[in-house]
């Protein structure tokens, strides 16, 4: 198995590369640094730094190594930066997608894994979400990934360019070892912003409303701990191997938490008070997002390990005190 992660020094690419790399695969990372981390990657990944829409570098990546798949992460995925900047979401994300096929195209390689979203949903019709659900973004970066998921559909059907869709929940925590984990600049994510709260490096954490249809009135979300998420990826790339069709999973836990449960969850798991306070709503928040991954647990046969939220939130602590700077420092 001969891998290229497009993306491989982000979040969750590079803790796939990691589970890779563990598992005996040839890795190869592209990634142009936008928002991810060089010291992020593998020292067992070749890396090249470039851009998924600079056709000539991903030619020349395409040439040089022998690529049996590709898994693609390398997309912008802040929800409210897309609802004021939605062309940067279409450029990079949509347009990266048509220049990767066409160059795997060119190359003839045809296994593609693809970072989708549960943005693309928008407002569930019913809980939990299902993959046959409709898929009605309300945000760019969910459209941005509709679009993507569409491309390669169309893609498939005429080049036979087999794709596996995985639909992220919310994807928390790090490598038990507290060697990798998450370090976006700046922060907008529910866990790590608690867990700068809890560092000292932020004074209070905002829960973005609470007056939504939920139990306690803030947003019900589905976490999943990126060493599991990791795990998916692989199965899928090897589902794709085994000559399986083209297909979308769900991946999260099947259970809700809501904003202000992860708030009492990470009081617990550090010890510490965590000031939090009551802000407006954030545009483009549905009230509740939870998946059922019952299909990708009988078909993919995934089977996550990390099913609490405090085991999720004690793996980012852990990360957070190994790496108080993040990795910078
Ligand atoms: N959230 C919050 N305060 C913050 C960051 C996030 O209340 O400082 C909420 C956000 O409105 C959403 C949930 O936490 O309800 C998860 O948001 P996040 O940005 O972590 O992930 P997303 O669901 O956008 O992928």
């Amino acid at each position: 198995m001969s891998i290229l992660v497009l993306g491989g020094a982000g979040y969750i690419g590079s803790h796939t590369v990691d589970r890779l790399v563990e598992n005996g695969a040839d890795v190869m990372v592209v990634d142009n640094l936008s928002t991810g981390h060089e010291a992020a990657i593998s020292l067992k990944a070749a890396f090249y730094q470039g851009d998924v829409r600079d056709k000539a570098f991903m030619n020349r990546v395409f040439e040089k190594e022998q690529i049996t798949g590709v898994i693609h992460f390398a997309a912008f995925s802040v929800v409210p930066e897309s609802m004021t900047k939605p062309l940067k979401y279409f450029n990079n994300n949509t347009v990266g997608m048509i220049t990767l096929l066409e160059v795997m195209q060119a190359h003839d390689v045809k296994q593609i894994v693809f970072s989708s979203t549960a943005s693309t949903y928008g407002t569930p019709e019913k809980i939990p979400v299902a993959e046959t659900d409709l898929q009605k973004p309300i945000n760019p970066y969910g459209a941005s990934k509709l679009m993507m998921e569409e491309i390669m559909h169309w893609a498939d059907v005429a080049y036979g360019i087999k794709f596996i869709a995985l639909r992220y929940f919310n994807v928390a925590g790090a490598k038990l070892d507290g060697s990798i984990g998450e370090d976006h600049g700046p922060e907008t994510h529910l866990i790590p912003i608690i867990m700068q709260v809890a560092q000292g490096k932020r004074a209070k954490l905002q829960i973005f409303g609470d007056d939504y249809q939920t139990p306690d009135g803030t947003n019900v979300r589905d976490y999943v701990h990126v060493v599991d998420l990791a795990d998916a990826h692989i199965k899928a790339v090897q589902y794709l191997a085994d000559g399986n069709q083209s297909d979308a999973f769900n991946l999260g836990s099947s259970t809700g938490f809501s904003n202000q449960e992860i708030l009492t969850a990470a009081r617990e798991v550090t010890g510490q008070p965590i000031k939090a306070v009551i802000g407006p709503r954030r545009p483009g928040d549905p009230d509740t997002l939870v998946a059922s991954s019952n299909k990708a647990r009988q078909v993919l046969g995934w089977l996550p390990n990390y099913d609490d939220v405090h085991e999720i939130i004690q793996s980012a602590w852990n990360w957070t005190q190994k790496h108080p700077d993040g990795f910078e420092a």
